[in-house]
């Protein structure tokens, strides 16, 4: 989709540093990281919230959590945890609205988040 930041990324128009690669996803360091380990898991598909995902997106949804476990295994945070958050909407923080999951890891997650 045209003006949008992660299509840009995904399509190699803009420039990110990209961790991982598929047919369906691609992951980047976010620019502003909250922990050790913040990357970010985006489909390449434009959707741009959680409530317009359709049901042929299921697969894509799916297999989003494959890619998350393996960049955990690849960040070694298997043992000490990490956490996967979705915002969706401006009430939940989201700003870029192409979906996307967070994948934070490497320091001590408090709960509730805020
Ligand atoms: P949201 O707030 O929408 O859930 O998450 C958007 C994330 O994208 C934020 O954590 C923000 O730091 C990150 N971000 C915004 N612009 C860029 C960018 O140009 N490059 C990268 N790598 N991350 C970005
Ligand atoms: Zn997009």
């Amino acid at each position: 989709m045209e003006n949008c930041l992660f299509c840009k990324i995904a399509s190699g128009d803009e420039a990110s540093e990209i961790v991982y690669k598929d047919d369906h996803f691609i992951a980047i360091k976010d620019i502003n990281p909250q922990a050790p380990v913040h990357l970010l898991i985006i489909p390449k598909k434009h959707v741009g919230t959680l409530m317009e995902i359709e049901e042929s997106d299921k697969d894509m949804m799916g297999s989003v959590f494959t890619v998350a476990k393996f960049l955990a295994e690849e960040n070694d945070l298997e043992m000490s945890g990490f956490r996967l958050v979705l915002n969706c909407g401006m009430g939940a923080g989201q700003t870029v609205f192409h979906i996307h999951l967070h994948l934070l890891g490497g320091r001590p997650m408090k709960w509730p988040p805020g």
